[in-house]
């Protein structure tokens, strides 16, 4: 074992018993670390000058109380959260997310990927994440509101457009961001714009945010496919989730020429041999929040399966975007086996360590969610631009602009992998390119 690789073991097992209990915060450092065991060989000054203890440990992590009046008047607590963990290239940055398995380690993983993620985009933003343990699902537009507006009442005083700047993420849409910009609004008796991104167009939002991050994991796979001269064109696809990712990941495919035959939500899948009626589903997801099943009513030779594994539908191509750990080693093996040739992960680290390791042994070309799904906040980047710039920018020059970026990421992935003596490895591209950015920052600033 070679001294680096004995350090990073050391600084792992510190983390594990430092962050009890927090499974896959500790999965997300493990991923990291470990895969950039070469650039620590090559540059020994990350080890002398203790960045792996440093970036694994947040700079700031806020925890409070949520109380809000539910419609039958009743009082309910949440737990919000917001971590913020790297501000070594710019404000923090990160989405908020709302849903009933939220705690600290969830919110810990995706501060963590996201310092890399955002580092990849090449724009000036550190790394946070937040949200709350509320769950969403079943409650009326007012408790939405109230909820949002007592979760701002903490949050306000710890953002700002210089300092963190949240966004969404599973279960924060545009209707939630309205209503805590509207409060951090009345609060601070400021229209700082910037202090918030994936706001509505009427106030300071960016054209294609609500694509981004579909779009972003749709380019970066276009451009893996480039490199075994592949496209889209003709490809059976499989989405996993019906959020605002998988939406807009339909909608690039079918563009691009792919079918996109199943999606699903955490109750079952729908597949559609047909191909997925993209206008259907915005329709029951975005404007009637209904579930997935009620697909079935309007597609009569569209089949819903309840608890159904959606991996076992022969495809292609594969984005899992639903949610942390959805596609485990058995279902890489049957995606294999049913000729699967690449993966994008739309999705905030969907694969468990054992199918990722699996898809690249066998070939399938890997597009690791930091690298993947960072098109969402590379787009939010460009909404602060605009808001710091007060001006608008048209829906195809911003989609040019993800485009490019995704491009770059995609580059930055192959070039590091190549260079690092791991080709077509884009988990260990991703990682020493994201990492080392944030790394030679922090070298530069010294130690804060
Ligand atoms: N939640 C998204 C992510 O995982 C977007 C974050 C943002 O726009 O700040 O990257």
């Amino acid at each position: 074992m070679s001294k680096a690789t004995e350090r990073v073991e050391q600084i792992y097992n510190h983390v594990v018993r430092k962050n009890p209990a927090e499974p896959e915060f500790h999965q997300a450092v493990h991923e990291v670390l470990f895969s950039i065991v070469p650039l620590l060989e090559r540059y020994p000054i990350y080890l002398d000058a203790k960045i792996l203890e440093r970036i694994v440990e947040p700079e700031r992590q806020i925890i409070f109380r949520v109380p809000w009046i539910d419609d039958k008047g009743e009082v309910q607590v949440n737990r919000g959260f917001r971590i913020e963990f790297n501000s070594a290239l710019g404000p923090y940055k990160g989405g908020l997310r709302f849903h009933e398995s939220v705690y600290a380690g969830i919110i810990k993983f995706l501060g963590f990927e996201q310092i890399f993620k955002n580092s990849l985009t090449g724009l000036a933003m550190g790394g946070g994440k937040g949200g709350s343990d509320f769950n969403p699902k079943g409650k009326s537009d007012n408790e939405i509101m109230r909820f949002c507006q007592s979760f701002m009442t903490e949050l306000y005083r710890h953002i700002g457009e210089h300092t963190d700047v949240p966004a969404g993420d599973i279960g924060v849409g545009g209707r939630e961001i309205g209503y805590m910009f509207g409060q951090y609004k009345r609060i601070t008796n400021r229209y700082e714009a910037g202090v918030l991104t994936g706001k509505g167009i009427r106030y300071g939002g960016s054209l294609v945010r609500t694509e981004a991050t579909g779009y972003g994991a749709t380019f970066f796979v276009e451009e893996m496919l480039k490199v075994k001269n592949e496209t889209f064109e003709g490809k059976t696809c499989v989405v996993s989730g019906s959020g605002n990712v998988a939406i807009y990941t339909v909608e690039k495919i079918h563009q691009l020429g792919g079918k996109v035959v199943a999606v699903s939500d955490s109750n079952g899948y729908v597949m559609d041999p047909k191909g997925i009626d993209l206008e259907l589903l915005k329709q029951l997801k975005e404007v009637e929040r209904k579930r997935i099943k009620d697909y079935t009513l309007y597609h009569k030779d569209a089949v819903y399966k309840e608890n159904g594994n959606i991996w076992e539908i022969p495809c292609q191509i594969a984005m899992p975007s639903a949610t942390q750990n959805e596609l485990n080693v058995k279902d890489a093996e049957i995606l294999i086996k049913n000729g699967l040739i690449a993966v994008g992960e739309g999705a905030n680290m969907p694969c468990t360590p054992d199918a990722v390791d699996l898809f690249i042994k066998a070939g399938v070309l890997f597009g690791p969610g930091k690298a993947a799904n960072a098109g969402g906040v590379a787009t939010s980047g460009l909404e602060m631009e605009q808001n710091a710039s007060r001006s608008n920018w048209d829906f195809d020059y911003t989609e040019q602009k993800l485009k490019k970026i995704m491009q770059n990421i995609f580059q930055a992935c192959k070039q590091t992998s190549d260079e690092f003596g791991y080709p077509q490895n884009y988990v260990v591209g991703a990682n020493i390119a994201g990492f080392k950015k944030v790394a030679d920052a922090m070298l530069d600033l010294g130690v804060i």
